[in-house]
């Protein structure tokens, strides 16, 4: 069934049950990487709150987890967008990090943010994103885990939201196009 969500009608992409096999196959892979490695997952709100809580739940691996916000602001012409993180308590230093976002589009943001991440020192980050888009990539980032690589367009449920709405909705749903 179609949802109407402000001036806009998206159409189901993703069932819940499909979205739960894939989270699924990827935790097992990550309980196998991190077997004996005790990683720190961080969740970058608000879009991964959801992903991020169903992955961790079928993670059998000793394992932590934390949530930041990212911030964006203009540094100096050298230093172009900085993005800093907002809640980040954790010493990162000689931890294994896997950072999980719920979608990476054109790449920006985590491009900006790796930085902060390396200068913590870790003594490794992986990137576990829900989905990415390959052909809006524009950055050199790459997802160590990825549930779903999708066409180029605007989706919505899962966590993900248009314009503060539609977070709750279990499945995925995508734009509909006129
Ligand atoms: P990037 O910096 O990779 O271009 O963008 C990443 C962020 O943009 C995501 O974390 C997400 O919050 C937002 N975003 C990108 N594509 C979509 C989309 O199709 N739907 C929603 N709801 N958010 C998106």
């Amino acid at each position: 069934m179609d949802i109407h969500i402000i001036d806009k009608t998206f159409v189901p992409f993703i069932s819940a049950a499909k979205i739960n096999e894939r989270v699924s196959e990827l935790a097992a892979t990550i309980n196998r990487d991190y077997a004996g490695k005790k990683p720190l997952v961080i969740g970058i709100l608000n879009g991964s709150f959801i992903f991020a809580a169903d992955l961790f739940r079928l993670l059998t691996i000793e394992a932590e987890i934390s949530f930041i916000k990212l911030a964006s602001y203009k540094g100096t012409s050298s230093t172009g967008n900085v993005v800093t993180a907002i809640g980040m308590e954790e010493n990162l230093k000689d931890r294994h990090v896997i950072i999980v976002e719920d979608i990476i589009d054109t790449g920006k943001t985590l491009h900006a943010f790796m930085p902060e991440i390396m200068n913590r020192q870790p003594a490794s980050v992986k990137i576990a994103t829900f989905l990415s888009k390959p052909d809006a990539l524009k950055y050199d980032v790459k997802a160590d885990y990825c549930a779903f690589e999708i066409e180029n367009k605007f989706v919505l449920g899962y966590g993900m939201d248009y314009d503060g709405l539609g977070r709750n909705i279990p499945e995925l749903y995508v734009l509909k196009e006129n």
